[in-house]
């Protein structure tokens, strides 16, 4: 199955919605980094509420999840654009022991920002308070508080694949029984159910007496957009001794990206080249 977000409406109760199944995405994210079972299941849950929060932009642009916290999560980024295209990594203390650590740790000593940065015009950031037994939840108040909107998240994870399912009461909404009722109904999902049927199985199951119209269905995707380009900008600004002794040693320097871990290596003419187009004056 395709990892791919649905939108429908339900016109009559005034209450949207999104379904999202996550799977060979959150593979390639993951794949040949060395995260703990904990953190991997975060940054694919992560990952979900991301990309459903970026189909509901209405502009060209990214939004972006952070999380850090002092129970050793470094930090956490997953950033998403308007098509559904993401990347995510974790930075996290190798010391720490996840194997027990429960999300009530993370969120007591945490942080999430989510950043939204359209191509044109001005980026806004909201903290989202750690208020919550599951980032689920705390998305739930971060709706309720910030935005008056009452929103239900349902997210299971398994074997590196994710379903959510997420309702949120449109602000013309009345009677809030509506909303209440629909999430009833949610509430009957169970996770093995989720992981077997595809999602028009699952919201007929859920929703069979509702009337709901299916508003668009888009493909969510992996996809790393870093470049030779962009990790020159990146070169230069390492320490110019640094990159000095890189350049004698080894007659190049060589770098990773983070989040999909694609190698490049560049030589001294490559990054003169480079300087001499962006007027960068790094010396070495
Ligand atoms: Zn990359």
């Amino acid at each position: 199955m395709n990892d791919i977000l649905h939108r429908f409406i339900f016109q009559e109760l005034d209450v949207r919605g999104q379904v999202i199944r996550l799977s060979d995405s959150c593979q390639q994210m993951i794949n040949n980094h060395q995260y703990p079972d904990f953190i991997k299941d975060l940054l694919i849950q992560s990952a979900a509420i991301n990309a459903l929060l970026a189909a509901t932009l209405k502009f060209e642009g990214k939004i972006s999840l952070q999380l850090q916290s002092k129970s050793g999560l470094k930090s956490m980024l997953v950033q998403t654009n308007n098509q559904l295209q993401y990347r995510g990594l974790v930075h996290f203390d190798d010391s720490a022991d996840f194997s027990n650590i429960s999300f009530q740790q993370i969120a007591q000593n945490g942080q999430m920002v989510i950043t939204i940065v359209p191509n044109q015009g001005k980026r806004y950031q909201g903290i989202v308070p750690m208020n919550g037994n599951s980032l689920a939840e705390c998305i739930e108040y971060y709706f309720a508080q910030s935005e008056q909107l009452n929103t239900r998240l349902k997210l299971f994870c398994k074997n590196n694949q994710v379903i959510g399912v997420m309702l949120q009461a449109l602000p013309e909404m009345k009677q809030k029984e509506n909303f209440e009722h629909l999430d009833y109904l949610l509430q009957t999902l169970e996770a093995e159910e989720a992981f077997e049927i595809d999602h028009d199985t699952l919201m007929m199951r859920l929703f069979h007496q509702e009337s709901l119209s299916n508003l668009m269905e888009q493909n969510v995707s992996f996809n790393c957009d870093c470049s030779r380009e962009k990790m020159l900008d990146a070169v230069l600004l390492l320490d110019v001794d640094e990159i000095a002794d890189s350049l004698s040693r080894d007659g190049e320097i060589a770098v990773t990206c983070e989040f999909c871990l694609s190698s490049f290596s560049f030589s001294d003419v490559d990054l003169k080249k480079h300087q001499s187009i962006t007027g960068n004056q790094t010396k070495h």
